[in-house]
């Protein structure tokens, strides 16, 4: 279906129907796909060939997902889809502090799925091209560090710009208060995760329809915050 070749996805999955599921909608959907039941066959697939992305489940006998991922990072920037179990809260944030690009909460619809392989080859594919971000109508211009929100300019921060554009990076996934504090702040700030969230505040005021009903930036009790695009961002697929 792509003019390009087809990007290949190594999968690493020990649950039997939740890999041949996965694996049958992924090649329909043009994809060339290996898949490996256990941490240490997939470790082993992944040193043997390239891959444009991984898709791994956090929950593996014997190498589980999550020391996997940090071998990996050792040796290879290929992009990583954590696959996390609904249960645990901690481990939506484990997963991209170890190095994981992006995770999927299970149970998720293969529309889910599949929207965030696209984006994450999307990414990976042209990172030097990369000089805006955008979701519905609110546009970031990372060159001249501008941001508009349907036309009209947003006055935003250094700060808050930065944090902006972290959150909308990794649309739809939970971001810490650590992480952020890590990422726009910088590894010698020594400050309180609280800084986060007053920093939020001000940014909700600034892009929020209505900031005390912020849909933007959405609070996730307990882990940190959710950049939510605004509807008809692009696209979805059908569920499958
Ligand atoms: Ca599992």
């Amino acid at each position: 279906m792509a003019k390009q070749p087809k990007s290949r996805i190594l999968l690493i999955e020990d649950e039997d129907d939740v890999r041949k599921t996965l694996r049958l909608n992924l090649k329909e959907h043009g994809y060339k796909v290996s898949v490996a039941a256990t941490g240490v066959e997939g470790l082993a697939m992944a040193r043997a060939e390239t891959h444009d992305l991984i898709i791994l489940d956090l929950m593996l006998p014997g190498i589980d997902g999550l020391s996997l991922v940090r071998a990996l990072r050792q040796e290879s920037q290929v992009p990583v889809l954590m696959l996390t179990a609904r249960s645990s809260e901690m481990d939506k944030i484990i997963g991209l502090e170890s190095g994981a690009d992006d995770y999927l909460t299970k149970p998720f619809s293969m529309g889910e799925l599949l929207a965030r392989v696209r984006a994450l080859l999307r990414r990976t594919r042209a990172p030097e091209t990369r000089d805006e971000l955008s979701a519905g109508d609110l546009h970031l211009d990372l060159v001249s560090r501008r941001a508009a929100r349907g036309g009209r300019s947003l006055n935003l921060s250094p700060l808050e710009f930065s944090l902006l554009a972290e959150l909308m990076r990794h649309s739809g996934a939970v971001l810490s208060r650590d992480l952020l504090l890590n990422r726009v702040w910088g590894d010698d700030f020594f400050g309180e995760t609280r800084t986060v969230d007053v920093h939020v505040r001000w940014l909700r005021e600034k892009i929020e329809e209505d900031p005390s009903q912020p849909r933007l930036i959405q609070t996730v009790r307990g882990v940190g915050y959710r950049f939510e695009a605004p509807a008809a961002d692009e696209p979805e697929d059908e569920e499958a």
